[in-house]
């Protein structure tokens, strides 16, 4: 008989395990010293478990659920920017972007060069002037400096740094990448999407990468997740460092990464893909996953898009955005992932994207026959209803962003409406369709580009598709009269998408028989909040904290 070293009772415990989970939450839990559940139910069902030693826990009526699985997170989220960078979230207008820069400058005097994150492409000063270069060369001059936008598509460069690049006016402008200009056709130091310009990047020393990824993986815990698809990009680390914190016992969740495939170099990267397996075997960190971008972003008129943009976009009139792949050099990078058992993992937010992402997709699994790949595409700001079947027949998983799911005051009306036309804004984000005709949907924040990535705010904002906190820095609205509120046909309930954030996060990462649900055999993975989520107003779950996280039976973050 298995001993239980410790039994935890008197909790409100939903085990999203079987159908009906929500209406039947559970009391106990017994959990072994290799950190598995032996048994979650009663306390009867538990105490058989039990022996002198076995420590009894109270949960004293507290809310239970599996630990929060993130379906897309960029590591080490915001880590080397807090800790080493110039960071622009949150500044929004000239003032405090130009006042953060010049802080930065002039506390690290001896850098060679300076790199920043998180500006926003509206950003104006106070005579409505677009940013530009000469606001970074007003402050330093001298030396590069270099920054990237809070959704990681465009530059935002000094002079100094220009030319470092060796960037001209003349420079090549490839596919859907584009430099910024003014009237008389200069560049204006913003470029988007431009994949053509080796960038500076930062280098950061072997101690400095490690500071900055348990520090991530710390937050990520107190968040209350245990495991994710940590999705190449990484910023500026490489995904070997995992084996290190693993090494020294400080990996606290179960992590699945990969390799991001580009379209000029399909067979190196595969073949990178395949080393970096390699590198891995023997250890708990799972190699599955193929990324790729298949398009941009519609703030950056980069999404490829089925329909051309709106006239807000100023673009030509039958300018649709472009795919970096064809769908030929995408079936071909999609063949050889899958038929080394890799999932493929898309980039996909223009509705001509997702349809690019599936044609290839089918007509691999057409041929391979569909083995279980769990292929994802991701972000679907768009999707052609005729689109939204081909996701349950080819069985691709929707890795949403519910964070994303409303009328953003700082996007709909002055980018995302103007892009798309408003009947087409009207369709962003669909989520109860692809649920209803039987999708698996996994969640995520796509973070740090969602820059706090509360499950809970998640949950939220998909069961209400509105603003869902103060930090929109707006008025929450009254339900009747909701200027934010985004397609309310496409809502989701609080049972599916906390299916989404964990068991269904799960099976994206093939680890459904691992983690996920609350089950005897399954690893302890659970985290307790301190407000019941599944009966409470839905305005108010993205106040719920997470008193405690448990990953493997050990608590990680917090106190029980
Ligand atoms: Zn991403």
């Amino acid at each position: 008989m298995k001993h239980a070293t410790v039994i935890y009772t008197g909790g409100i415990i939903y085990t999203v395990a079987g159908p009906d989970w929500e209406h039947y939450p559970v009391s106990s839990m017994a959990i072994d010293d290799g950190g598995k559940f032996l048994a979650v139910g009663s306390m009867n069902e538990c105490k058989v478990f039990a022996d002198d030693n076995t420590k009894v826990v109270d949960l004293k009526g507290k809310t239970v659920l599996p630990g929060m699985v993130d379906g897309h997170v960029h590591a080490p989220g915001d880590s080397f920017k807090v800790l080493y960078q110039i960071d622009l979230n949150g500044c929004l207008t000239y003032e405090a972007v130009t006042d953060a820069v010049r802080r930065f400058v002039k506390s690290h005097p001896d850098n060679d060069s300076y790199f920043g994150q998180g500006f926003r492409m509206e950003t104006v000063d106070a005579e409505g002037n677009p940013i530009c270069a000469k606001w970074l060369d007003d402050i330093c001059p001298d030396k590069p400096v270099s920054i990237i936008s809070y959704d990681m598509h465009s530059f935002w460069l000094n002079t100094k740094a220009m030319e470092t690049c060796g960037i001209t006016e003349d420079t090549e402008e490839i596919g859907s990448g584009h430099m910024h200009r003014y009237e008389d056709g200069s560049i204006t130091g913003i470029f988007t999407d431009m994949q053509n310009i080796n960038f500076l990047d930062p280098v950061y020393t072997e101690e400095e990468t490690n500071a900055a990824l348990l520090r991530f993986i710390k937050k990520m815990n107190q968040w209350g997740y245990t495991s994710m698809m940590s999705i190449p990009p990484y910023t500026f680390m490489e995904c070997t460092h995992y084996r290190k914190i693993e090494e020294a016992g400080q990996l606290t969740m179960k992590v699945n990464c990969g390799q991001e495939i580009n379209p000029a170099t399909i067979e190196e990267d595969i073949d990178a893909l395949v080393e970096l397996k390699k590198f891995f075997e023997g250890s708990e960190v799972k190699i599955s996953t193929a990324k790729f971008f298949i398009d941009g972003v519609v703030e950056g008129k980069t999404a490829f898009l089925r329909e051309p943009y709106a006239e807000g976009a100023g673009m030509p009139a039958d300018y649709r955005g472009a795919s970096h792949w064809t769908l030929e050099q995408l079936e071909k990078a999609c063949m050889m992932a899958m038929s080394r058992g890799f999932q493929t993992h898309m980039h996909t937010i223009g509705d001509a994207a997702v349809e690019l992402g599936l044609d290839a997709i089918e007509s691999v699994q057409t041929e391979l026959g569909n083995k279980g790949y769990r292929n994802a595409l991701t972000h679907l700001q768009l999707i052609d209803p005729a689109d939204r079947l081909r996701f349950a027949k080819e069985k691709v998983i929707a890795a949403i962003q519910p964070y994303w799911f409303l009328k953003d005051p700082k996007m709909y009306g002055t980018l995302e409406v103007p892009y798309l036309g408003e009947a087409r804004a009207l369709q962003m984000y669909p989520a109860k369709s692809l649920v209803d005709l039987g999708v698996v949907i996994t969640a995520s924040a796509d973070y740090p580009i969602t820059v706090v990535n509360d499950p809970f705010a998640g949950i939220q904002a998909a069961v209400t598709r509105t603003i869902y906190n103060e930090d929109f820095g707006v008025d929450i609205p009254d339900s009747d009269n909701d200027p934010y509120l985004l397609g309310p046909e496409e809502r989701l309930t609080v049972p599916r998408m906390i299916e989404a954030f964990t068991i269904n996060g799960a099976y994206e990462l093939f680890r459904e028989e691992e983690t996920g649900s609350l089950e005897a055999g399954k690893c302890a993975d659970f985290i307790v909040i301190d407000q019941d989520i599944l009966n409470i107003d839905t305005a108010d779950i993205y106040k719920t904290n997470v008193i405690a996280t448990v990953a493997d039976g050990k608590v990680v973050y917090g106190e029980i």
